[in-house]
């Protein structure tokens, strides 16, 4: 499989060679050439697979530059109950009929993250470790992110990983999750400022050529293909969990419907890709929170980014994003894929105007993609998560009671409903005692970690010593 950019460069690149790098170099993402298809017969052939075979199957038919048998030993041992908590990996949890959870964040740092990061880790090593490279990764982080970031790397060899944090603005749990971390490889420098200045300061180390080729700075943010490429395993595994096998080959095959809490676009553009292969996905139901600028372009057909002072801060963090980094996939392939019409849209419409509107033609075209959207504030996560305490007995976080807010809206009889959990509730303790008036259940090993000896560099905003202390460390 080769892969182009979204923006018209149509240089034909291999997966090793996409794998380390961020944008392509015009500015565009990475995407296949074509999204392979699955028809009746493999999936009823996938149906029977335990995680990694599933997950080694869809990963191999986009990457064919990695030996099969060494692919098939990296996911084996990314894709493991003692990883992942149990044997399904993500396993579905019912909730009114329908209705019902894929779980996704039972991985090291309780987000869904984990699914994609854990794979990046071995994947990086496999790959540097071939090159005899190394790679110092550079980040800024609120939170999620990060941890799932240096949870993967640690202990990685040929990978170091420099994460920037807004000094004393994260939760008391999620500093424990990151500066407790004691692994020779793993720097944690925490900035006096907010995140916005950790932001700036990667850009500004990252927009110094030379310093970043002299020290090898590379990035594992979510446009990255391969992190893209590991979500799209859990909707086929939540299909064949939902799902009852056809029959026989002659009968139709049952649909289900998915239901994602979104940022970025990164979780429910994987969910594009799966039904774009073949796998019957009625609806892709996106949920935001009060930063709904995904939830109004289905809406109205126009996409306007956001700027900080218009960004809010909400109970559901994780979401709270001002531009959704993958959306230029999905409308990439909207416009035909059309490259020169992407680019005029995300770099010269957005960036001169902040927005642009599809046309009326592409906009009705949206529906054949299965798209559907809706939104949900504070006091709706409020409701959900209350609700679906008592009549269940099950506890959710605040990013999958949006995705649950909105996944009822769109319930249709007779087509299953999945709703993507992407969080622990552990990590959003605040709003589940606001909610609840009790605290999250925490997994056994996150209980007490806050008293765990904590090692991190405190700095000020000043990208000037952040490269002093890179090259010292790197
Ligand atoms: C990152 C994140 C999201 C948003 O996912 P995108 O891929 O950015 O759309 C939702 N919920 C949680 C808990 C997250 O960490």
């Amino acid at each position: 499989m080769k892969y182009i950019s979204t923006r018209g460069d149509r240089t034909e690149r291999g997966f090793s060679d996409i794998l380390l790098e961020g944008l392509a170099p015009d500015g565009g993402l990475y995407l296949p050439v074509q999204y392979p298809k699955v028809d009746a017969a493999t999936l009823a052939k996938w149906r029977g697979l335990s995680y990694h075979e599933l997950a080694f199957e869809i990963l191999s038919l986009y990457i064919d530059d990695i030996p099969a048998a060494d692919l098939k030993t990296i996911v084996a041992k990314t894709y493991t109950p003692e990883v992942f908590g149990t044997r399904e990996i993500t396993p579905l949890k019912s909730l009114e009929a329908g209705m019902q959870l894929e779980a996704l964040s039972n991985g090291p740092t309780l987000a869904f993250k984990d699914m994609a990061m854990q794979l990046l880790g071995n994947l990086f090593e496999y790959e540097l470790g071939r090159r005899g490279e190394s790679l110092n990764i550079l980040g800024a982080t609120s939170g999620d992110t990060g941890s799932a970031a240096e949870y993967a790397m640690r202990g990685k060899k040929g990978v170091k990983v420099f994460m920037l944090s807004p000094h004393g603005r994260m939760s008391a749990f999620q500093q424990a999750q990151m500066f407790s971390l004691q692994d020779a490889n793993i720097h944690n420098i925490a900035i006096e400022g907010v995140f916005d200045d950790c932001q700036d300061i990667v850009k500004a180390v990252s927009n110094d050529l030379e310093f970043k080729r002299r020290h090898k700075i590379g990035t594992v943010n979510s446009i990255n293909w391969a992190r893209l490429l590991a979500q799209v395993v859990y909707y086929f595994a939540g299909y064949f969990q939902a799902t009852k096998a056809p029959v026989d080959t002659s009968s139709e095959l049952p649909v289900v419907s998915f239901a994602v809490p979104s940022g970025n676009f990164g979780n429910i553009c994987a969910g594009h890709v799966a039904r774009s292969m073949g796998l019957p996905i009625k609806r892709l139901v996106l949920a935001t929170n009060e930063n709904d600028v995904l939830d109004e372009f289905f809406r109205t057909g126009t996409y306007r980014v956001r700027g900080s002072t218009e960004t809010h801060e909400t109970s559901s963090p994780s979401m709270d994003i001002s531009k959704a980094s993958n959306f230029e996939r999905f409308v990439f392939d909207l416009l035909g894929r059309d490259g020169a019409r992407t680019k005029q849209l995300f770099k010269t419409d957005v960036e001169d105007h902040g927005s642009f509107t599809v046309s009326a033609d592409e906009f009705r075209r949206i529906a054949n993609y299965g798209f559907a959207s809706g939104r949900s504030t504070h006091a709706d996560r409020l409701a959900t998560i209350r609700d679906t305490w008592q009549r269940f007995s099950v506890m959710i976080d605040t990013h999958t009671a949006d995705g649950l807010k909105v996944a009822r809206e769109h319930l249709e009889s007779g087509v299953p409903m999945i709703v993507l959990e992407t969080a622990l509730p552990a990590k959003f303790a605040e709003t589940i005692v606001e909610a609840l008036g009790r605290e999250p259940d925490r997994p056994e090993a996150m209980r007490g970690i806050e008293q765990l000896p904590k090692r991190f560099k405190v700095m000020r905003v000043d990208a000037q010593a952040v490269k002093g202390f890179i090259a010292e460390n790197a």
